[in-house]
């Protein structure tokens, strides 16, 4: 039997209270016909070992948000998935949910009166909002007692289920490293922000490369006209954070951590690369991705041993 989103939002609402979080306790339910999983915005359990949670890496805090959580851990595709969220997302969950192809955002209207939507409407009205609205991702908001549903955005149909855009596949060649690729590729591209990553599909390696990119439907003149808006966050989506949904979007499986990036990750970046379980990442240059502060978080990870990082 499907689930209805009613159902999926309680079992969201069921657990937003173990949620580690201090200020902030955020659930979300991703779920697809009867298969279903649920996360709070929490630390991944190796920075437990390690962090007091107000620890910051660089630009980011250790928290992966419920919503990105959710992609990571799925065991479905997540393409023409659905998701529950019991707050607002932020402009990057919106991303990563365009990223990641879910078809439809439900928020509860609880969510919509917390002081931390007061605090940080403006960046979901003014980004997370349009980014699903030109991704073509239709928004609802739960009236759970009622059970009810408020469309917030319907986009029209013309613009749904557009596919991801910025990504090449490659066979893979046995002979060739992942090391090598990453030195063919920089040959090609040297100065644009890219991830690579082995994928297997059936019963054969493919390369895979994603480039930074806009999300479906956003265009350039957004991105223009929103930079004079908002510092705190970007519209392209990071290469690494991209490779991530997409796999999951595209139930692939990365194969033995070999994921490499042109240029250095972002502090968020490398702490979902954390949440999302990989242990290595191959860098091509010191030159950030876009976040300095890259650097500094990827010190503090390394010294701890979580994740590796090997440099061309
Ligand atoms: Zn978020």
């Amino acid at each position: 039997m499907s689930l209805t989103p009613f159902i999926a939002m309680q079992y969201a609402v069921d657990i937003v209270n173990t949620s580690e979080h201090n200020s902030n306790k955020i659930a979300a339910c991703l779920f697809q016909d009867d298969q279903w999983v649920a996360e709070t915005n929490h630390r991944p359990d190796i920075f437990q070992f390690h962090f007091t949670p107000d620890i910051k890496f660089g630009q980011s805090s250790q928290f992966i948000h419920s919503e990105t959580a959710c992609i990571f851990n799925t065991p479905f595709m997540t393409e023409g998935a659905e998701i529950c969220i019991t707050d607002p997302p932020c402009p990057n969950c919106a991303k990563a949910i365009c990223e990641a192809g879910i078809d439809h955002v439900y928020i509860d209207h609880k969510g919509l009166g917390k002081d931390f939507v007061q605090r940080r409407g403006d960046d979901f009205e003014s980004l997370s909002l349009l980014v699903f609205e030109k991704a073509g991702v239709n928004v609802s908001i739960i009236y759970r007692k009622e059970e009810r549903l408020e469309p917030l955005i319907t986009p029209p149909v013309a613009t749904r289920k557009g596919s991801a855009q910025g990504i090449e596949f490659f066979d893979w060649d046995d002979d060739t490293t992942l090391r090598d690729y990453l030195s063919k590729f920089r040959q090609r591209q040297p100065h644009t922000s890219w991830a690579l990553a082995k994928i297997r599909e059936g019963n054969k390696y493919l390369g895979i490369i994603l480039f930074e990119e806009l999300t479906n439907g956003l265009t350039p003149r957004d991105y223009a006209e929103h930079r004079q808006r908002s510092e705190k966050y970007r519209l392209p989506v990071d290469p690494l954070n991209r490779i991530l949904y997409f796999v999951k979007r595209k139930g692939m499986t990365i194969i033995d951590n070999e994921v490499a990036v042109n240029l250095y990750p972002s502090s968020r970046a490398l702490v979902n690369s954390v949440g999302f379980g990989l242990e290595t990442i191959h860098i091509g240059e010191m030159k950030p991705d876009h976040d300095d502060q890259g650097h500094t978080a990827a010190q503090m990870i390394e010294k701890t041993g979580i994740l590796k990082l090997i440099y061309l």
